[in-house]
């Protein structure tokens, strides 16, 4: 396994208990180049549940859906990096974080396992103090049969899944998405001086909706839609042991299907919204 990532954000993650997780399967294919440490899955099976609450505005909400909706059909499963943009506040001693924006950055072409976010873009994002938060986000979707194959998640051990509840490639987040974290972080603090926070966000094929911050890596499962009283996400918003049943439910359907159709039971949720990919891409073109 070739050793790329540096040891301070390794030691980080160990730090935040998966220091066993990264051991294991780090000796389990220290022989096997073909893989990378920061390959290593983190399945949203062993996080914590965020002790934030996430609002989004309708347009950060209906962008969401799209993605999701996009990203679970594996002929449009590419990784797409998006910022979202709000701010931190303390309700009733809650902390909330509001994502009032959401701007898409694609500089290159898109990719099915890798993403990359403009640097400069990311700076420009930095001066506009309308918000106190960034989160640099991006997509993981349900790729083809073939791409999950050749994943690290698809040539491990049973006991090692098992002990690590990880799920299959596009369900996981990964050591990459930390470390990813971690350089955007660096260049936040030589520009902004602590101004602002930044956080990672995964947007996961299923909905769940993986929030990184500097002392958590954490599932939000406390998601609400501005000035609507429910709450319409398509997953992640269930108690634990129900979430549990729906994820296994939800494994059994993908594992089930083939590569050329399209996997999950759509959600009430993502129902209403239309599948208009060419709305997604006009947005993304307009956005640069
Ligand atoms: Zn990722």
């Amino acid at each position: 396994m070739k050793r790329d990532v540096p040891p301070q954000v390794l030691n980080k993650i160990m730090d935040e208990g998966y220091e066993n997780l990264i051991l294991d399967l780090f000796m389990e294919k220290e022989e096997n180049d073909d893989y990378e440490i920061s390959d290593i899955p983190m399945s949203p099976r062993i996080m914590k549940s965020s002790n934030e609450q996430v609002i989004m505005t309708q347009k950060v909400y209906d962008a969401y859906l799209r993605l999701v909706n996009r990203v679970s059909n594996p002929e449009t499963a590419e990784e797409i990096p998006f910022f979202l943009l709000g701010n931190c506040k303390e309700v009733n001693g809650k902390r909330v974080v509001e994502y009032e924006d959401i701007i898409y950055d694609i500089k290159d072409g898109l990719s099915e396992t890798r993403v990359s976010t403009d640097d400069d873009k990311f700076r420009q994002v930095l001066n506009d103090d309308r918000y106190n938060i960034i989160s640099i986000g991006h997509t993981h979707g349900n790729v083809r049969e073939e791409i999950k194959k050749k994943s690290l998640a698809a040539n491990l051990p049973q006991d090692l899944i098992d002990m690590y509840r990880i799920r299959t490639t596009g369900l996981n987040i990964s050591i990459s998405d930390i470390w990813q974290h971690e350089y955007y972080k660096q260049i936040a603090e030589q520009i902004a001086q602590g101004s602002k926070r930044i956080y990672q966000t995964v947007i996961m094929y299923n909905g769940d909706f993986i929030t990184i911050s500097s002392n958590a890596i954490a599932k939000s499962n406390d998601i609400k839609v501005q000035n609507r009283g429910d709450i319409v996400i398509p997953s992640g918003t269930e108690k634990q042991n129900q979430e549990q049943l729906q994820y296994s439910i939800l494994e059994q359907q993908i594992g089930k299907t083939t590569a050329d159709t399209p996997t999950i039971k759509k959600s009430e949720a993502q129902n209403q919204v239309t599948r208009d990919e060419q709305e997604l891409e006009q947005g993304i073109t307009k956005e640069n």
